[in-house]
């Protein structure tokens, strides 16, 4: 008998992966967490039956997360990561041998102990000795804290169930005063392409022009997420994401599978409908 494991993505739309071993699942206080063995994606990790992260094509969220930041601001020496269980995010930027201290604040201890035993792809370097691990809600956490980082990183789930609050006006805002000066916030902005996701990304991009002085958008392609077609927002209180330095990225040697500095500078380029849905929000 054939396994496949199926997220409805909207009423219309259902994307399927052919699993050969389902290998957890488990509830946790905040949500259902659950690891396959596929053909052809490797491990497979989903949250509330959608998917998070996939062996084959998770390098290309989590290069574009962090090397996109780094390139624009090379100083960078204090992270904030908030979400981001599975460590993918923390992987990268602890190949900046110039940052010094990264904070991951992960709501449900349950998704980093899973991806510490079931995913090292991702979860490897979350024990290196500049990262430090708190597991608390990201929106509580924020509220305590004021120029205190160079880069904060929301690698959340979708706006529903302890993801929701990670979307809202007052988070920004805190995470805006978390920021040092010059400070930049990327964060996961869903996708311009269908209904549900369009609707997320608009809203959040509307709350974000409230407070920060430049946001941007820029694009990447997920082949296992909604679409294929997803989104990062860049925003900060003063550092452009395309400027002079970003080619100096090439002299640190990092090598990557997505990410070069060409990538970079297209991805602020955006396809006319995307334009259309930011301008109708200023
Ligand atoms: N790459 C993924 C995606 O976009 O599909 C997201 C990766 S990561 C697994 C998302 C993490 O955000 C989850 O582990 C979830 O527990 C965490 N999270 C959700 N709400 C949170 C909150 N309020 N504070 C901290 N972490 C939160």
């Amino acid at each position: 008998m054939e396994l496949w494991f199926t997220e409805n993505q909207n009423e219309n739309v259902r994307f399927s992966i052919k699993i050969k071993e389902h290998i957890y699942s488990e509830k946790s206080e905040f949500q259902k967490i659950d690891v396959y063995e596929t053909y052809g994606f490797g491990k497979l990790l989903t949250i509330d039956g959608i998917i998070m992260v996939t062996e084959k094509d998770e390098f290309i969220y989590h290069e574009m997360i962090t090397h996109v930041p780094l390139a624009a601001k090379p100083s960078i020496k204090s992270v904030l990561v908030i979400g981001g269980g599975d460590g993918g995010t923390v992987r990268e930027l602890t190949r900046y041998k110039t940052i010094e201290k990264i904070d991951m604040v992960e709501i449900d201890k349950m998704v980093v102990d899973v991806s510490k035993k079931y995913i090292k792809q991702t979860s490897k370097n979350l024990n290196d000795e500049r990262v430090n691990l708190y597991y608390e809600d990201g929106i509580e956490f924020v509220k305590n804290r004021q120029d205190e980082y160079d880069l904060i990183i929301v690698d959340s789930t979708d706006p529903i169930g302890p993801g929701e609050g990670l979307f809202t006006e007052d988070f920004y805002k805190n995470c805006y005063k978390a920021l040092k000066e010059d400070g930049i916030m990327i964060n996961q902005n869903e996708s311009p392409y269908y209904e549900k996701e369009r609707k997320e990304f608009k809203r959040a991009n509307k709350k974000i022009q409230k407070i920060f002085p430049i946001v941007e958008v820029y694009q990447f392609h997920m082949p296992t997420y909604p679409s294929g077609h997803w989104l990062f927002g860049f925003s900060s209180k003063g550092i452009k994401p395309v400027n002079k330095g970003i080619n100096d990225w090439n002299k640190l040697d990092i090598k990557t599978k997505y990410y070069n500095t060409d990538i970079h500078n297209a991805s602020f380029m955006l396809p006319n409908y995307v334009k259309e849905i930011i301008k109708d929000e200023k």
